[in-house]
């Protein structure tokens, strides 16, 4: 008897882990998925059809993925009368995976962004980004070959914590109040206002998995981006912290800047940027940067601008992750684009790609590569679907179900 109201748990088994050697993957894993709202359900059969040949490209009949789904989002709503069933949430913690499609943020539904609140409820304290070009793919800047960065967000502190108090309540003019008499701190009477907590925890345990990402994956160098200069003790700190981690836990392997003059020799470069120049030198000398590690906000910002410069939303992958307990989130960067849902138009590379990131997490490194072989090859040949087509000259217009087969097409030819 499954544990669970609405969702069917396929046969399968369920993926594990083990202190010091990690997951655990089956050969026949089960695997939660979301397809999502708006145009979610035509991106996920898509992707869904390359995963599946892919694994069987790869594996034969050794390996299989046992799809499971799980709701979150209008069709949740539908099914259970709330956008993110308690369920959803336990299945994730039960079987650790997940993928997941765009999800409407609920207006007036008690939610700040489903999204926000599933990386809290699951603690998927580190939110991953890789950002690189795939050649063909129009861009608004000159040289995109030389952006290949992989962004390490922090996820659940900053103000996306949701500490906040609006302007004219009684709550906030008391915190006013409060901090003017304790600390002599004037502010504004008609003031909404925030706090912004940046932990010591919170922060050395993503700059820690950005570092084991760049030691595992061969990078030559990790930068803190932030705001120290002007907020001390939450961005600066963050800075501060990280070099700290370095020396406590990594100083075989990685070195700060100002403890070898630039000079890191055979270890992994640290070093930081101000937010502000960072936006700078991403456009100007961006093949100087590697690994990202950074606060909530400052995250979302540099995965938006940078997810620009190499061909925009429709192909930005992105996962959620808890590296202390495994669980993962891998989700497509856009929203739902309510006008073309249904459509069978829109671009599913970005599910895709996050499917990449999936495969390269469960250690399935050649359904990755065959993936990645496969969608290269689609665009060198310029089959792509609208967004691509529009800018792209001489290029062959695909629906969104014929570039996943097109995709499936040339890694099988590969
Ligand atoms: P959006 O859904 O990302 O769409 C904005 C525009 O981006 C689209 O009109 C389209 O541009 C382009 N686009 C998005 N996905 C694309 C794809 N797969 N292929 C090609 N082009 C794509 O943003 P929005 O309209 O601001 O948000 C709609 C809803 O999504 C909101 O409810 C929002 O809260 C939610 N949302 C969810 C997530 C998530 O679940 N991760 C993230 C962001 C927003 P053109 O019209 O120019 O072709």
């Amino acid at each position: 008897m499954s544990q669970y109201k609405y969702i069917k748990v396929p046969a399968g088994d369920k993926i594990t882990t083990v202190p010091g050697q990690g997951l655990q993957v089956p050969d026949r894993p089960i695997i939660a998925f979301i397809e999502g709202d708006g145009i979610g359900p035509d991106i996920w059969r898509a992707s869904q059809y390359v995963f599946d040949s892919a694994i069987k490209h790869c594996y034969g009949a050794k390996r299989e993925i046992a799809w499971m789904e799980i709701y979150a989002g209008e069709k949740a709503n539908g099914i259970a009368g709330t956008y993110l069933p308690d369920e959803t949430l336990e299945a994730v913690r039960d079987y650790r995976i997940a993928i997941k499609g765009p999800l409407t943020t609920p207006v007036g539904g008690g939610f700040r962004s489903l999204n926000v609140a599933m990386r809290q409820q699951l603690d998927l304290f580190a939110c991953v980004r890789p950002v690189r070009h795939f050649a063909g793919v129009p861009s608004p800047v000159k040289n995109p070959e030389k952006i290949d960065m992989v962004i390490y967000r922090e996820n659940t502190e900053d103000v996306y914590a949701g500490y906040e108090l609006k302007e004219g309540t009684p709550e906030a003019k008391k915190l006013i109040e409060f901090l003017d008499r304790e600390y002599g701190w004037k502010i504004a009477g008609d003031s909404g206002v925030g706090i912004k907590p940046i932990s010591k925890t919170g922060s050395k345990r993503l700059i820690r998995a950005a570092l084991n990402y760049a030691i595992k994956n061969k990078r030559k160098s990790v930068t803190f981006v932030h705001k120290g200069n002007i907020q001390k003790y939450t961005e600066g700190a963050f800075n501060k912290w990280g070099y700290e981690l370095v020396k406590e836990e990594f100083s075989d392997v990685a070195v700060g800047w100002d403890d070898c003059a630039g000079n890191p020799g055979d270890k992994i470069l640290v070093k930081d940027a101000i937010a502000d120049i960072f936006l700078q030198q991403i456009l100007t000398r961006p093949d100087e940067f590697d690994v990202i590690a950074t606060m909530n906000l400052n995250g979302d910002y540099i995965s938006d601008a940078l997810a620009a410069q190499v061909g925009g939303i429709g192909i930005a992958p992105g996962a959620n992750i808890n590296y202390e307990t495994g669980a993962a989130v891998f989700e497509a960067t856009h929203g739902t684009a309510p006008k073309y849902a249904n459509l069978d138009k829109v671009n599913p590379s970005s599910v895709i790609l996050s499917g990449v990131m999936m495969f390269e997490y469960l250690g399935w490194q050649e359904v990755a590569d065959a993936i990645t072989r496969g969608m290269i090859k689609s665009i060198e040949k310029k089959r792509v679907t609208y967004d691509f087509h529009r800018q792209m000259d001489g290029a062959t217009l695909l629906k969104c179900s014929e570039f996943g087969r097109e995709i499936v097409d040339n890694f099988l030819t590969a």
